[in-house]
């Protein structure tokens, strides 16, 4: 069976990759999101198992020193990590899957998936950036600070990606982002028409 495609969507905090990803997943069908672990909080308005696990650092060490992550890295003082069996699983099933992932991990994730298509979602400034994330609320200043300087340094590596999205406003950068992941699944299609005998 023909493998699902595997898409990564990363970008700095605040540039709404949650927003966009919403309305992806309303609008594609048949779609699974690879559900990522961490050692940070829970935030308010999110859910075990839907946002992600929340493991404790101890739990996600013995995970890493057993091999179960595709890839894991230390984000803004916190550990995220993508579980290999739940990302094969769904690949081998020949479905897609979106991870939303840091810089560090995509690249990781390049080296074992080469066939992955990476995009960038990416704000028109660092200004603005910085006001979504007070409008957002959810950060204590010293947390926003090192978003912030993360958020600087994620943005230089826009050119790696194969797509990259500017979120001028919300409607119009969920419709490329729905047009990318579209344009992939027909491909794949028509090079199956291609094939019937
Ligand atoms: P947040 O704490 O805002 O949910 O996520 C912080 C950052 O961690 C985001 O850039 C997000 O894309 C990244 N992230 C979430 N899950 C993973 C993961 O499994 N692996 C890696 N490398 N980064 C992740």
């Amino acid at each position: 069976m023909k493998k699902g495609h595997l898409f990564i969507l990363s970008g700095p905090a605040g540039v709404g990759k949650g927003t966009l990803r919403k309305i992806l997943f309303r609008e594609v069908e048949d779609l699974e999101y690879s559900v990522s672990c961490t050692t940070r909080k829970m935030r308010a308005g999110e859910a075990e198992g839907r946002d992600y696990h929340y493991i404790s650092r101890d739990e996600f060490e013995g995970m890493a020193d057993r091999g179960e992550f595709l890839e894991w890295a230390e984000v803004h003082r916190n550990r995220y990590g993508t579980r290999k069996s739940d990302v094969e699983r769904v690949l081998n099933e020949g479905r897609d899957i979106v991870l939303e992932i840091d810089v560090k991990g995509c690249r990781k994730i390049k080296e074992s998936e080469p066939e992955a298509i990476r995009i960038f979602i990416t704000a028109p400034s660092l200004d603005e950036l910085e006001n979504r994330l007070e409008e957002r609320g959810t950060e204590t200043s010293e947390q926003m600070g090192v978003r912030l300087r993360n958020a600087a340094a994620e943005m230089k590596h826009a050119a790696e990606y194969d797509h990259v999205i500017v979120n001028h406003d919300v409607a119009r950068a969920s419709r490329e982002l729905v047009e990318i992941i579209k344009s992939y699944r027909n491909a794949g299609r028509q090079c199956d028409d291609l094939q019937q005998p």
